[in-house]
């Protein structure tokens, strides 16, 4: 049984490193089921890296990943881990991501994009992941949109047909690494619009973004992320109002 508030997501000493590069550096987190965590950082701390470990985009160096109380892979020798690729898709599947660049197939319409996923990964018949995606469509406003090619889109549609591609996997958690970033200024609001949305289904969520004032109302804890380090992890209100950190501090004071 599934119960809100038990821990969904456990991660053990990540690290991450690219050739003699060390990007993240021990990254210890334990995630409950439902909560909305937001990461800030500046540019080049890790955020990204981090997301994409967590479901193995990025394959950690070093550590453990524990979905629903079971681990992630087999130890191997020096300290990794080996995966294998059914583990892989069936990780993706309940670790799903949205992507900055929307990362949408050019070829198919909204609606095969958002089937994809249960057709090749889940197995469902086509019958039923038209109508999954049908309604994930509906539930991010682009219910309209089904037959149109990601070309014929604004930014934020195609963010918005990306995030029902997501939804259309049923994931236990949900990942946005920076969803509004590539979008012009009067496209944000409308897929902010769509997330904040999502709250109501108690999903867990994390959210690598630059807006803070959506942060704060929308997650339930904050991290800071520094140089591949958590330096600050709380509640909303703590963490940006009286950050613990000097240097969070200062990474605040560029936005005010
Ligand atoms: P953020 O998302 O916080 O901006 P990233 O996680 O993208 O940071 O990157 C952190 C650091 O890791 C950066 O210095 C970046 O250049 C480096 N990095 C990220 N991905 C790769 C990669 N595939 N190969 C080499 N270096 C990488
Ligand atoms: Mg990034």
């Amino acid at each position: 049984m599934t119960v809100a508030g038990d821990v969904v997501l456990q991660v053990e000493d990540l690290h991450k490193s690219f050739g003699s590069t060390e990007v993240l550096k021990g990254i210890d987190l334990s995630v409950r089921r439902g909560e909305r965590i937001a990461i800030l950082g500046s540019s080049g701390s890790g955020k990204s890296t981090l997301l994409r470990c967590l479901n193995v985009l990025e394959m950690p160096t070093r550590g453990r990943l524990i979905l629903d109380g079971e681990a992630v892979g087999k130890p191997a020798a020096g300290g990794g881990t080996r995966y294998r690729e059914a583990e892989l898709n069936r990780l993706r599947a309940r670790v799903g991501m949205v992507f900055q660049q929307f990362n949408l197939f050019p070829h198919m319409t909204a609606l095969e994009n958002v089937m994809e996923g249960p057709l090749s990964v889940l197995g469902r018949s086509r019958a039923e992941a038209r109508r999954t995606a049908q309604r994930h469509l509906e539930r991010v406003g682009l219910g309209g949109k089904a037959e149109a090619h990601p070309a014929r889109l604004s930014g934020g549609q195609q963010q918005r047909v990306a995030i029902a591609r997501a939804l259309a996997m049923d994931p236990e958690v949900l990942l946005f690494d920076e969803p509004t970033s590539s979008l012009d200024p009067e496209l944000v609001g409308e897929v902010l619009g769509v997330i904040n949305d999502l709250s109501e289904d108690g999903r867990t969520m994390l959210l690598v973004t630059h807006e803070l004032g959506f942060a704060y109302h929308f997650a339930t804890r904050i991290l800071f992320l520094h140089e591949g380090r958590i330096l600050e992890d709380g509640p909303p209100e703590q963490v940006l109002k009286s950050p613990r950190e000097e240097r969070t501090r200062r990474f605040l004071d560029r936005f005010t």
